[in-house]
């Protein structure tokens, strides 16, 4: 099997373009941000303070998270309910933001991301894929771009949606994020020694599909 790691900050467009180069590629797409997401929801809904070791090993030890694809598209399952609705949410995101630094959460979902790398051939994208996940992928990409770059592009989807935003708290927020991901204990999000860094800040989409294809062909 092969597989193609795609790490980065957030907001740096990994999903799109991982799913596009999935798609021409015929691969599965694991998208590992919704299982962290899945758990997130699992420990909001459940009231678990994730300060308290005890309780959020408790808390992991009774989740289970399966992975499905429907017309194509990943679908999460938490203890046999299909969760993905309610992922995108902003206090999903910032639980799992900050409980993914959780040595139970990580420990929870490893093995079901090698798992599925040993069965299919995956474009799986992250924060610890090429690092930590996958560190035998055949291509590895540090997908990124610059913190105000990242918040426009969230700025215009949101404005977009017709909801409100504000650009100067989005970057913040992102700038945040970022932190948090570089500078956990555990598998912290870091450019691996032989990934390739593509900086999107000023390329399409398509400009960053044909540049992760270009590398995906050296290896076919
Ligand atoms: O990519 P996405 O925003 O959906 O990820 C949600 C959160 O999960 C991130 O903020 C990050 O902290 C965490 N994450 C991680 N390792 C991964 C994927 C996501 O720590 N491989």
């Amino acid at each position: 099997m092969a597989s193609i790691a795609i790490d980065g900050p957030a907001g740096a467009g990994k999903s799109t373009i991982a799913k596009q180069v999935a798609k021409k590629l015929g691969f599965i797409y694991v998208d590992t941000g919704a299982m962290y997401r899945a758990i997130a929801h699992y420990l909001v809904q459940n009231n678990i303070n994730i300060e308290n070791n005890d309780e959020l090993k408790a808390a992991c030890e009774s989740i289970n998270i399966a992975i499905k694809y429907e017309n194509d598209a990943q679908q999460v399952y938490l203890n046999g309910e299909n969760v993905t609705p309610f992922l995108r949410t902003e206090e999903t995101g910032n639980m799992a933001s900050k409980s993914s630094a959780k040595a139970p959460v990580r420990e929870a979902l490893l093995g079901l991301q090698r798992d599925m790398a040993k069965e299919y051939n995956v474009v799986m994208d992250g924060r610890d894929i090429g690092t930590n996940v996958l560190p035998d992928a055949e291509v590895k990409i540090y997908l990124t771009a610059s913190s105000k770059e990242r918040a426009n592009r969230r700025y215009k989807e949101l404005i977009e949606k017709g909801e409100v935003a504000d650009l100067d708290k989005i970057e913040a927020d992102i700038i945040e994020r970022d932190e948090r991901d570089m500078n956990r204990d555990i598998a912290p999000l870091k450019q691996a020694d032989d990934a390739v860094l593509v900086d999107s800040s000023f390329m399409t989409i398509d400009e960053v599909v044909n540049a992760i294809m270009s590398e995906a062909e050296k290896i076919a």
